[in-house]
């Protein structure tokens, strides 16, 4: 108040008051460099008088064009305008414009209107097929709400969830997500059909209520549902806050048999750190890494070592926002395990979706899967019985990542470890140009075989007395990259 009074002094016309706590206002004569220059000299001064806090000022601006307004209303537009300068740092000032009422009248219809519309059954369950690569058939689906408004239609969740996020009433739309699916699950169950694992999202609200796990298993009961049944959405960023309460939260819910989903993840501060210490159950990687136009930009790299990274953690992945082809055949190349998106469908009502599950049906008697990928798939997971397989062969196997002349080593087995590269005499360096050999050696092989023959073999020497035959594979391919299998044979004996 004393800051505002001195600056009175320096404006000739100047009308000032506090509204209520720490909020102003004041009628002046509009001029913006008025408007600067007041804000900047409140923002120095209020600086000097305490140093410990660094107060923000947030103004709004209603410049009056209509004097047939009330004051009071002239002042709502400006206070309006305030708020959507509030959170953002670098902002201290946002001029009143008519969207601003408009939008604010729209956000107050969407928070009327929620508790007629759970109770009318406005909202409803669509489900979007999640997609296992390794055999081209769905996998299960992930619930999202639609809300069909009976006077205004279709309104998408980007419209009215963020609302509800910042009310808290999201709590409870969620809530009522989960008993539509656990009604549905039991439906289908009853039918005899044998459903696979629907997703539903669990929004932050709720994934700091204490009565989450409780609500979960009355739910699960009540419906008699198989906890496998219904996996749980989480989001990234909701896994920085509080860690210890959600790893608990978690422990419980594992407890109980549910499996958890990371959900968006790499769309916010996402931090590599924490999914080794988030016991997780799948990885769902956000859109983004796939958005940007040209695709073989960095996203692609990136995407790549996060799924790679993942694989090490025992992690499936699930990448999310997949629209075309050449999107799918990257994804089964660099190994991903499962995929979501237009690309397979949108989301679907319900009645779509069962039928979606009967064509898939017929068409999966027509057609086999794609054998390469399986095996590729399959050599990834560790645990996996032909990964324990790799492991047991008494030659030594690698397999390689080739595209456009480069090669990459993505897998190797336990005896290529102990005949090929494990050697006490020789130190680092050594190691790593012999690998540089090799790889340059595998290249020029690589780059024989795409250009037509199938295979290969060639005569490799790692050491002066110990000789290989090398022999070479495609055992999958996309577009430009290829999958490699080399396979060496010791003939130091036969020279
Ligand atoms: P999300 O959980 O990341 O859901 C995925 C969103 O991506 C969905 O948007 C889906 O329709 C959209 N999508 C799927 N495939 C593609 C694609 O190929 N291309 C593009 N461009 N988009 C694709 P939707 O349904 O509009 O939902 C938006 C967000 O709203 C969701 O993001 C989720 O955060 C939230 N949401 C939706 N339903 C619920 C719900 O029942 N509860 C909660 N808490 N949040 C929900
Ligand atoms: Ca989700
Ligand atoms: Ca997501």
């Amino acid at each position: 108040a004393s800051e505002l009074r001195k600056a009175s002094t320096v404006f000739n016309k100047f009308v000032y008051g506090r509204f209520e706590n720490d909020i102003f206002a004041v009628c002046m004569p509009y001029k913006e460099e008025n408007i600067d220059l007041l804000i900047n000299a409140l923002q120095i001064n209020l600086k000097r008088v305490n140093k410990d806090y660094n107060t923000k000022i947030s103004c709004g601006v209603y410049i009056i064009r209509d004097d047939s307004l009330d004051v009071p209303e002239m002042y709502d537009r400006a206070s309006l305008a305030a708020k959507s300068c509030k959170g953002k740092f670098m902002q201290s000032v946002a001029y009143y414009d008519d969207s601003m009422i408009e939008n604010m009248r729209h956000e107050q219809f969407i928070i009327n209107e929620v508790n007629r519309a759970i109770d009318e059954e406005q909202f409803e369950v669509y489900l979007q097929p999640k997609i296992n690569l390794a055999t081209d058939r769905s996998y299960g689906a992930e619930a999202l709400v639609r809300w069909n408004h009976p006077d205004r239609g279709m309104i998408s969740p980007g419209e009215f969830i963020p609302v509800y996020e910042r009310n808290g009433i999201i709590g409870r739309l969620d809530q009522y997500m989960w008993r539509q699916v656990c009604k549905l699950l039991r439906r289908w169950i009853d039918e005899g059909k044998n459903p696979n694992p629907i997703s539903v999202n669990v929004s932050r609200v709720n994934i700091y209520n204490p009565q989450l796990v409780k609500i979960f298993k009355k739910l699960i009961t009540e419906y008699q549902i198989p906890a496998e049944l219904l996996n749980l959405e989480l989001t990234e960023s909701a896994f920085m806050e509080d860690q210890d309460l959600i790893m608990k939260t978690m422990s419980s819910l594992h407890k109980l048999g549910f499996k958890i989903m990371m959900d968006d993840f790499g769309s916010g501060y996402s931090s590599l750190n924490v999914l080794k210490d988030m016991e997780v159950d799948y990885l769902k990687i956000d859109m983004k890494f796939l958005q940007n136009k040209e695709f073989n930009g960095k996203g692609e790299k990136v995407l790549t070592s996060v799924i790679r990274m993942a694989k090490w953690l025992h992690l499936p992945s699930i990448v999310e926002g997949v629209e075309t082809v050449e999107q799918v055949d990257f994804l089964k190349c660099i190994g991903c395990e499962y995929a979501q998106g237009y690309y397979y469908a949108k989301p679907l009502r319900i009645e779509e979706y069962e039928a979606f599950l009967i064509r898939e049906e017929e068409m999966g008697a027509k057609c086999s899967a794609n054998e390469n990928t399986v095996i590729i798939n399959e050599l990834w997971n560790t645990r996996s019985s032909i990964s324990k397989f790799f492991d047991l062969l008494e030659t030594p196997i690698a397999i390689y990542e080739y595209r456009r002349g480069k090669s990459e080593l993505l897998r190797t087995n336990i005896r290529y470890e102990t005949d090929i590269v494990f050697d006490k005499e020789v130190d680092q360096q050594e190691h790593y140009r012999r690998s540089e050999a090799e790889k340059a050696l595998l290249s020029e092989t690589f780059a024989r075989i795409v250009r037509g023959d199938f295979s290969e073999a060639l005569e490799y020497e790692l050491t002066e007395d110990v000789r290989y035959r090398v022999t070479v594979k495609m055992i999958g391919k996309r577009a430009d990259t290829m999958i490699m299998m080399v396979t060496f044979y010791e003939i130091s004996a036969y020279r």
